[in-house]
């Protein structure tokens, strides 16, 4: 299973495509990507191979042609492998989407939550909650995502890695860690989020390792890391010396 993410100035959908091929060998049973497109934030998904995701494009039109996205390649823990539990998930009305690897153990609890508030799930995932939490945190305020995804991990209960983007700044990617491998690759004038760096190395050498509680926001010209307390963190940034 697997994370990408691309913010920056060219067509993304090629770019976490050829990410999501490269995170094949972890393994997966479905795939999906979400974009900020002409038409607003677009999601297609699909159970089986990246192939069928790419199918499932084109017969939804083909033009999702935009500068920033996150895709994922899912193995199953909750809700069986379906296009409707493949991941992105969307918050509330589809404003936020999130990609995420990992469990959620305290899922059920928060669903009950969340569903008595009026949200209405349409998956048996655990991911989908957090879709939700975040849109719930998020309605009405002023904070900004990032601090919304903060507040929302603070009531998670498991593990995850996630890739998080609302319709308020169609150019950011905010990331989050804990317990599942999350990397940032800085590229120039663009930079990526991705489960490893297999999926990053061909725009980029350079990257950032997130740690545990970390939050990341990630833009086109910026990447800023934030611990757990919402304070921003000096990151040391690495430089993949091997060819592939
Ligand atoms: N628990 C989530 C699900 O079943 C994520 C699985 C994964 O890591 O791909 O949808």
């Amino acid at each position: 299973c697997g994370i990408v993410g691309f913010t920056g100035r060219e067509n993304a959908l090629p770019i976490l495509i050829k990410g999501l091929y490269s995170l094949e060998y972890r393994g997966y049973d479905s795939a999906g990507v979400a974009a900020f497109t002409k038409d607003g934030l677009r999601v297609v998904k699909a159970r089986g191979r990246i192939a069928n995701l790419e199918e499932k494009i084109k017969e939804e039109g083909g033009d999702m042609y935009c500068t920033c996205g996150i895709g994922h390649t899912r193995w199953a823990t909750h809700g069986e492998p379906s296009d409707r539990n493949s991941h992105p998930h969307l918050g509330g009305k589809g404003k936020v989407a999130v990609v995420h690897n990992g469990i959620i153990e305290n899922y059920k609890e928060l669903r009950e939550r969340l569903e008595a508030h009026g949200y209405e799930f349409k998956s048996e995932t655990d991911t989908e909650t957090v879709a939700h939490l975040v849109d719930y945190l998020h309605t009405g305020k002023q904070e900004d995502l990032a601090k919304t995804v903060l507040q929302a991990v603070q009531r998670l209960r498991g593990s995850y890695a996630l890739g998080v983007v609302s319709m308020d700044n169609t150019q950011e990617i905010v990331a989050a860690r804990r317990g599942n491998p999350l990397v940032i690759g800085i590229g120039e004038g663009e930079n990526m989020i991705a489960s490893d760096i297999t999926a990053i190395i061909n725009r980029t050498k350079r990257y950032i390792i997130l740690d545990d509680n970390e939050v990341a926001i990630v833009r086109p010209d910026s990447v800023v890391v934030m611990n757990e307390f919402g304070d921003t963190v000096e990151k040391e940034i690495m430089t993949v010396t091997w060819d592939m």
